[in-house]
């Protein structure tokens, strides 16, 4: 079998801006988070790339070094009322969050398209095991 190459940085970028890895002219999502099946350009079969809990975990993760830990860094968010602060910051990381999740999870199924990992690949060592 011929090893395809795909760029991971290329692929993971197509992903990042919301589209398919493959031709990047395809949308990758149908709805918010929901993969679309198939690309409506190349006809590459988008929903066989597993993401799980992963893009939820590296958003988590992200979010966390890059915008909770810093901001205990500022005093304002010790010295005010948490009946303040506490609202403002939980909306705000709230909306950080609803927009990087479809991003992060965009470049993690560039990733898996990069590396060639899928789920059909899984269900058929599956059924290897099975028999
Ligand atoms: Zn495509």
């Amino acid at each position: 079998m011929a090893e395809i190459h795909h760029p991971l940085f290329r692929s993971i970028g197509r992903g990042l801006s919301h589209h398919c890895p493959a031709c990047a002219k395809g949308r990758l999502f149908g709805k918010y988070l929901k993969v679309q099946p198939r690309c409506e350009a190349c006809g590459h079969e988008l929903a066989r790339y597993p993401a799980d809990d992963g893009p939820a975990y590296l958003t988590i993760l992200l979010i966390g070094h890059l915008i909770v830990g810093p901001a205990l860094f500022f005093p304002i968010v010790w010295e005010t009322s948490p009946a303040i602060s506490l609202p403002i910051i939980l909306t705000a990381l709230t909306l950080v969050t609803l927009v990087a999740l479809p991003r992060i999870k965009g470049a993690w199924i560039g990733m898996m398209y990069a590396l060639q990992v899928t789920d059909r690949e899984q269900r058929l060592h599956t059924a290897d095991a099975a028999d």
